[in-house]
């Protein structure tokens, strides 16, 4: 389904933004010369369009570096002005929000561990009612798109219009390399429900770590981002927060510089016929990938009426086991990953429990 919003797009916000928009500058305001070193620095790339800085640090225990506070903002405003760019910063309630306007905060971003509170999205949402400001929406800690689209409607329904998305990647027991697993499929198909919805990537956080932003980058902009958020920091040793993901401005510099934008479509008929020819074969592969699975659950009926007969459990966990190691190792054999064969497997084996305890229970 998709979901009716009444949005500006960000060309319309009044600050000269074209795709890819690239938002940069401190994990964290920490002084106001830091602040100034950093952003004077960035902005020698005219490739980055808004300056960023945390003022308000949502931190997960209590006694490390909460930011800086109120005191910061005029650090990040002057520091915007000294290089003719919007400033951004995150708020997580009605206070900092007023704080943030008074100071002259452009744009404002609302964090990860706000968006998972549907509270303090409606405080937010009630405060910002008649003030004219873009905000964009990072994606809630865990994975829950649902979680992310409630906020962004709390906002629009409040007024706000010049509104935008931030994929920051999601927290999940799975481990992975990355600090906060992407779930690409996720920020997809909220671009899928609200294809008007400005989409930034934030690799800074996905990644937690400097090594492969620019990987994470350039898919985000393979995939059509409007955007990119990534910290940067003068001396990321000695940040105070997020250290090990910031980069220097000479870093960022060389990252925006080596991405490759890619056109967002062509009119070539060549690469548009072979476009479509490879399309036809997905569109029939699809096809009989349905057919076999129907298959594949007749059979499991038949199963679940063998076990019923003969009043054998629906459950045969050294079975499911083995088949399981089995598949695995065929698929990978045939250059398929572990991970995809994992959820392919558990959701097949979720659907054939499911219909064989329909038989049972009938
Ligand atoms: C940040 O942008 O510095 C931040 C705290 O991000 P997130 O809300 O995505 O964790
Ligand atoms: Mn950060």
């Amino acid at each position: 389904m998709k979901i009716e919003m009444d949005l500006i797009p960000m060309e319309k916000w009044g600050y000269n933004l074209k795709a890819p928009v690239i938002i940069s500058g401190p994990c964290s305001a920490e002084s106001r010369e830091q602040v100034m070193e950093t952003v004077v620095n960035i902005a020698k790339n005219p490739k980055v369009s808004i300056i960023r800085a945390g003022i308000w640090k949502p931190r997960t225990r209590p006694g490390t570096f909460e930011g800086i506070g109120e005191e910061g903002l005029s650090w990040l405003t002057d520091a915007g002005k000294a290089v003719g760019k919007p400033v951004a910063t995150e708020i997580a309630n009605a206070t900092h929000l007023e704080q943030a306007l008074k100071a002259g905060v452009n744009i404002l971003w609302i964090g990860a561990r706000t968006t998972v509170n549907p509270f303090g999205m409606q405080e937010i949402a009630d405060a910002l009612k008649g003030v004219d400001i873009p905000v964009f929406v990072k994606n809630p800690i865990n994975p829950d798109l649902e979680l992310w689209i409630g906020g962004l409607e709390r906002l629009n329904k409040a007024g706000i219009k010049k509104l935008g998305a931030i994929h920051r990647g999601f927290s999940t027991m799975i481990k992975s390399e990355y600090r906060n697993k992407p779930m690409w499929e996720l920020a997809l198909e909220l671009r899928r429900k609200l294809p008007n919805l400005p989409m930034i990537c934030d690799p800074s956080h996905i990644c937690g770590t400097r090594d492969y932003i620019q990987e994470v980058a350039q898919k985000a902009m393979d995939l059509d981002y409007d955007g990119l958020m990534i910290e940067s920091h003068r001396d990321p040793s000695v940040a105070l927060s997020d250290a090990k993901q910031q980069v220097v401005p000479a870093e960022l510099d060389r990252i925006l510089n080596s991405l490759v934008i890619r056109d967002r479509s062509t009119n070539d008929p060549f690469v548009l016929n072979k476009l479509e020819e490879l399309r036809d074969m997905i569109d029939s592969i699809d096809k009989d990938l349905l057919n076999i699975i129907a298959k594949r659950m007749e059979v499991a009926k038949e199963i679940g009426q063998y076990k019923k007969d003969n009043n054998i459990t629906i459950l045969q966990s050294s079975r499911w086991q083995d088949l399981v190691k089995d598949r695995i190792k065929e698929g990978e054999k045939k250059g398929l990953s572990e991970e995809f064969l994992s959820v392919y497997l558990q959701s097949i084996h979720g659907e054939s429990i499911r219909i064989q305890n329909q038989i049972m229970n009938k």
